[in-house]
């Protein structure tokens, strides 16, 4: 039996195990795959269930040193979607039994972008019968504002904790307030006692990164009892402070291999929760989101984001769909998703299990 093999047969994996797994070379990441299919398959099953995907703005009071749209980036002409664009969207996602979207924006916490997220919340349900779940990813914000959008008929929210490094995170952000490590952990707290269903994630192949960093990131999840994680590969983008790292960066075949084997890995850790397929991968091979299906996600985000808009909400290079409108996306998917032997779960909210359990 392989050092990988006798680590798959363990019941609770640690921080060295962990950093064995990911840094499992081609042979063995095999077994890792295998495995993770088979606890997807007997814990959430083979379904897939689709998110819509809403970009609402690139407005960002933050100025991260990743992204592409944040505040200190001129180049892209800045953009607030309309309520009907939003509805329309929404519609789209309801009409195609998506049973859930996400509203995902750049970071504001002014009380007029508040009280229109309130109104779009309760516009969406008004317009869906209360049929659809909506998931934000909104940044940080107030509990009280966390408690508003909960009760205007919000349920689950997205906010990643990029890397759970205090160090490292201190190294992707600039060094104020706004950007302080400790109100990421106090927003995620507070996110969970409100009652949402709760996300994290991180990005993988950070400059500075190292393999126990993002060990230590899967044990972060698993020590916060998450619900669902969003995680891909870090893809840099040359309007941002980072870009000037690219040449200390994994090749990007690497990078994705990582991100596979983070989620296989997250899969045996955290057998009943909620795993996205994110977009990222898809950004560095066609089949990226398709692969991380097999190596244990079961969410997949088709963009129904307005064509003209997405130009302008690139947060790293060769982001892809650009201009695919959302039947292509949904058609497209329905095929690769058929290949690797998965179902869409058609007009099913998809809870995480694990957050059933935890209530
Ligand atoms: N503004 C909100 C926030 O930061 O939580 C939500 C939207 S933000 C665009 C969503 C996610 O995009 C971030 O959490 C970050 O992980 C990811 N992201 C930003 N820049 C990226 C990059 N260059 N490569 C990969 N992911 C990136
Ligand atoms: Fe703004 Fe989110 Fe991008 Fe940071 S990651 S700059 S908060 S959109």
């Amino acid at each position: 039996m392989t050092k990988v093999e006798a680590i798959l047969e363990k019941g609770n994996l640690d921080k060295e195990d962990i950093a064995t797994l990911l840094s499992a070379g081609e042979d063995d990441s095999g077994a890792i795959f295998r495995k993770a299919r088979e606890i997807k398959k007997e814990f959430v099953g083979n379904k897939v269930y689709f998110r819509g995907l809403i970009e609402y703005s690139n407005y960002c009071a933050k100025n991260c040193f990743y992204c592409g749209i944040r505040s200190g980036n001129s180049r892209y002409a800045r953009y607030e979607m309309t309520c009907e664009e939003v509805l329309e969207a929404a519609r789209y996602a309801w009409q195609n039994r998506f049973a859930s979207i996400v509203l995902q924006s750049g970071e504001r916490d002014d009380e007029g972008f508040i009280s229109k997220i309130e109104q779009l919340i309760r516009g969406i349900q008004v317009m869906a019968g209360n049929e659809l779940h909506i998931t934000l990813s909104l940044g940080e914000q107030e509990m009280e504002t966390y408690r508003r959008w909960f009760k205007a008929g919000s349920h689950r929210y997205l906010l990643r904790i990029e890397d759970a490094n205090p160090e490292l995170y201190r190294k992707l952000h600039p060094n104020d307030r706004r950007h302080a490590y400790q109100n990421r952990i106090e927003a995620l707290r507070a996110l969970h006692s409100t009652g949402y269903q709760v996300g994290t994630g991180v990005m993988i192949g950070l400059p500075f990164q190292t393999m126990s960093d993002l060990a230590d990131d899967l044990i972060f999840f698993r020590d916060l009892d998450i619900d669902m994680v969003g995680m891909g590969p870090y893809i840099e983008h040359k309007d941002t402070p980072l870009y000037e790292y690219r040449n200390q960066l994994l090749p990007l075949r690497e990078r994705l291999q990582l991100a596979l084997k983070m989620i296989a890995v997250l899969r045996i850790m955290m057998k009943d929760i909620n795993i996205a397929a994110t977009t990222a991968l898809q950004a560095i091979d066609p089949m990226g989101r398709e692969k991380a299906l097999q190596a244990g996600a079961n969410v997949l985000m088709p963009n129904l984001t307005p064509v003209k808009y997405r130009q302008d909400y690139l947060l790293y290079e060769n982001k892809p769909c650009l201009d695919e409108e959302a039947e292509h996306c949904k058609s497209c998917l329905e095929t690769r998703i058929q290949l690797v032997g998965d179902t869409i779960a058609y007009g099913e909210w998809g809870d995480s299990k694990h957050f059933q359990k935890r209530n």
